[in-house]
C-alpha cells in the first residue's frame, strides 16, 4: 500500500499520536478537507431548486456524490442511494417506512452483536409507546435475536428455526466491538428463502473491505461517511428500487414533493422522495471525495493491511498477561478491532492513562450494550485500526497497556 501518512494533516499537527479509534469515527485526509473547503470557496449555493449556473454547478457536484456511490457499492440506480446523516438515521428510515409494512406478531431477526442503532429502532416496532399509543407494526412486531458464540462469532446452528415468521433481518456486517465479519451473503439467501428482507449495517464494513450490494443481494445498506474517512453528518442509505417504490416518505417537507395543495401533496421521484429539505451538500461532496481517495488507495490493498494488523496485534495481544480480547478466537473473517479488558482495571482508566501517553482509544460499552452482557462485562477498552495505522501502532499500544498494568499493580 502507498505511503498515506503525509496525506492526514493530523498527524502533522499531533505528532507522535496514535491513532486507535477509527471504529468510532477516521481521521480525514487533506483531499476531503479541501472538497469541502473547495466548494464552500467556489460552488456553494443550494442544490436542484436554482436556475442560476451556481446552484447547477452545486447539484452537478452532490449528484456527481451520489454516482460515486452508487459505483461504490454497486447499486443498480442513483434512485437507490438515498443521502442521509449517517447509519443511524438511515436504520430509522428505514424502520420508520418499511416498518409500516410489518404486521402484528411479523418476526424482526436481529443479532447479539448489534450497535444500539440497530436494536432501539426496532424496538419501537416491538414496543407500545404510551404517547403513540399503539406501535406502527398494528400491534406490535416481535424481537428474536440470532446468539453470539463464546468465540465471537453468529451462531448459526438453528438458523432455519431462528427464520420462521421472519420478515427482515437486520444484522451487521462487522461488528464494532468483536471486529467479526458476518456471513451476509449466506444470511441474505437465508432470508429470501422465506420471503423476508435483510438489512445490512454497513457502518464498519464499508469503510475497511470491499462491498458490493449485488454480490451481497441484501435489500438495505447503511453506512456513515465519518467512519470512512468522510465528513461527520452524512450518511447512505442503500435501498432496492422496488421495495423503495412500495414505502412511505420518512420526512415530508420542501424537496420532497411534486405538488403541493392545502391539504394533500404529491411525492417526487426517487431518491428525493426521501431527501426531505436542504441535504447536506458539503457532507455528500466531502463523501464523494472520500471514496475516491478510498479508491484511489484500493479496498483490497486496505483489507489486506487491516488484514496484516489484525493477526499481528492477536499475537502480540496473546502473550499479554491478564488481558483479554473479545472475539480474538472468532472462526468467521475478523477486522483489525480489538476490545479489551484487563484483569482490575476498569476501562476508563485504561483508556486514560493511555491518552497520557498519546494514544487514543475507546471506553466504554461502545453502544453494544446487549453484546457486553453477554460476555459478563460493563465495558471494555477498545483499539480500533484503519488503513493509516501500522504495527509499530500496535507496539506502542501494547507498551502502553503494559504501564497501565504496572501503574495498578
Ligand atoms: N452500526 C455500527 C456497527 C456502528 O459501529 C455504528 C457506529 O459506531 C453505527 C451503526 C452508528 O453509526 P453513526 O453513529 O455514524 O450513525
Amino acid at each position: 500500500m502507498k505511503n498515506i501518512f503525509p496525506d492526514f494533516p493530523i498527524f502533522k499537527t499531533n505528532p507522535g499520536l496514535i491513532y486507535l479509534d477509527s471504529a468510532a469515527s477516521a481521521q480525514k485526509p487533506q483531499a476531503v478537507i479541501d472538497a469541502e473547503k473547495n466548494f464552500y470557496e467556489t460552488s456553494y449555493a443550494n442544490v436542484h431548486r436554482g436556475i442560476y449556473a451556481l446552484s447547477e454547478k452545486a447539484t452537478e457536484l452532490y449528484e456527481g456524490s451520489r454516482e460515486t456511490v452508487r459505483k461504490f457499492i454497486n447499486a443498480k440506480s442513483t434512485k437507490e442511494i438515498i443521502f442521509v446523516r449517517g447509519a443511524t438515521e438511515g436504520i430509522n428510515l428505514i424502520a420508520h417506512s418499511f416498518g409500516q409494512q410489518l404486521r402484528k406478531d411479523d418476526v424482526i431477526l436481529l443479532s447479539e452483536m448489534e450497535h444500539h442503532a440497530n436494536i432501539v429502532p426496532w424496538q419501537a416496532l416491538a414496543t407500545p409507546s404510551p404517547l403513540r399509543g399503539a406501535p406502527p407494526a398494528a400491534g406490535g412486531a416481535v424481537l428474536r435475536w440470532i446468539p453470539v458464540t463464546e468465540s465471537g462469532d453468529l451462531d448459526l446452528t438453528n438458523i432455519d428455526e431462528l427464520l420462521k415468521g421472519v420478515k427482515l433481518v437486520a444484522v451487521t456486517q462487522m461488528s464494532n466491538v468483536l471486529g467479526t465479519v458476518n456471513d451476509v451473503q449466506f444470511l441474505a439467501d437465508k432470508a429470501h428463502a422465506v420471503g423476508a428482507k435483510i438489512l445490512v449495517d454497513g457502518a464498519q464494513s464499508v469503510p475497511h473491505m470491499p462491498v458490493d450490494v449485488q454480490k451481497l443481494n441484501c435489500d438495505f445498506l447503511v453506512f456513515s461517511g465519518h467512519k470512512m474517512l468522510g465528513p461527520t453528518g452524512i450518511g447512505v442509505v442503500y435501498i432496492k428500487q422496488e421495495i423503495l417504490e412500495t414505502m412511505e416518505p420518512y420526512q415530508r417537507g420542501g424537496n420532497m414533493i411534486l405538488e403541493v395543495k392545502k391539504n394533500s401533496a404529491t411525492w417526487n421521484g426517487l431518491p428525493y422522495k426521501f431527501e426531505a429539505g436542504t441535504p447536506n451538500i458539503a457532507g455528500a461532496i466531502g463523501l464523494g471525495a472520500a471514496i475516491d481517495y478510498l479508491q484511489d488507495v484500493g479496498m483490497e490493498k486496505i483489507w489486506e493491511h487491516e488484514q496484516d494488523l489484525v493477526k499481528y496485534g492477536l499475537a502480540q495481544f496473546s502473550v499479554l498477561k491478564g488481558v483479554r480480547v473479545l472475539g480474538a478466537d472468532a472462526t468467521s473473517a475478523r477486522s483489525a478491532i480489538f476490545a479489551f479488558d484487563i484483569d482490575g482495571v476498569h476501562p476508563h482508566d485504561i483508556g486514560s492513562i493511555l491518552d497520557q501517553q498519546n494514544i487514543a482509544v475507546r471506553a466504554g460499552h461502545h453502544c453494544a450494550q446487549p453484546l457486553h452482557e453477554k460476555f459478563g462485562l460493563v465495558a471494555t477498552a477498545r483499539a480500533s485500526c484503519y488503513l493509516y495505522n501500522t504495527k509499530e501502532d500496535i507496539d506502542v499500544l501494547v507498551a502502553g497497556i503494559k504501564k497501565v498494568q504496572e501503574t495498578f499493580t
